[in-house]
């Protein structure tokens, strides 16, 4: 049988960590998409101020390769700025296109983490949900993260990159950060990751039922 679980949801809401948690409980393979974006981003800022015209952004998409993608090198307040600048450009996004889907379309399925995967990547998903919680949680969240890995960071400034950022996924017309209409909505403000974790696995083990039936 095949389950694909495609996780959406704003910056910080816990996304990545309930992916993971998924996929290790139904062993199925993890894409965490705002690598992609990310190892672009990163790529941007050290190329030119060239880099967001849609062509050299291309470009530099077309030269992502796996190295370039470890994640300890690209969680950074920079690196999260400039993969939403990327992120905006439609050739950049049509590049990244064919290998998200493929991640997806393998044997067994996949869970998929990011912005567009429940409307755009994995329109067909088994399962589609939108993890959310409030800015003011997910900046604090994001803050102590940044902090544990030794970044001078204030709340403050936090909090407005945190805002800057949804409001460039939510507003870019290419792929936007929208809840696709048959997501289920999970908002983890007053939850533990913990419990975020359960009632995320709770939603999937019925639908993993359903989809063991039918496949
Ligand atoms: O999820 P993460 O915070 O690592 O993503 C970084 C940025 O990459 C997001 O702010 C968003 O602009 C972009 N992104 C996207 N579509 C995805 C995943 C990430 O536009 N599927």
């Amino acid at each position: 049988m095949k389950f694909v679980v495609a996780i959406d949801g704003p910056a910080a809401a816990g996304k990545g960590t309930i992916a993971k948690a998924v996929a290790k409980h139904f062993n199925l393979p993890h894409l965490d998409t705002g690598l992609l974006y990310r190892g672009i981003g990163k790529k941007a800022l050290a190329y030119s101020r060239t880099s967001y015209y849609p062509e050299v952004a291309k470009q530099l998409a077309l030269d992502l390769k796996p190295s370039d993608l470890n994640p300890n090198e690209l969680r950074t307040p920079e690196i999260a700025e400039a993969a939403s600048k990327v992120a905006k450009i439609t050739e950049v996004r049509e590049v990244l296109l064919d290998f998200q889907r493929s991640f997806a379309n393998q044997d067994g399925g996949a869970v998929l983490d990011g912005r567009d995967i429940g409307t755009v990547i994995c329109p067909d998903a088994d399962i589609k949900l939108f993890i959310t919680a409030s800015a003011e949680v997910r900046s604090y969240r994001r803050y102590k993260e940044l902090k544990n890995n030794g970044h001078d960071v204030e709340l403050e400034s936090v909090l407005q990159d945190v805002v800057s950022r949804d409001k460039r996924d939510a507003e870019r017309e290419t792929s936007p950060l929208v809840i696709a209409k048959d997501a289920i909505k999970i908002d983890t403000s007053s939850l533990t990751i913990k419990d975020a974790v359960e009632v995320a696995i709770s939603y999937l083990n019925e639908k993993y039922e359903t989809a063991k039936l039918l496949k």
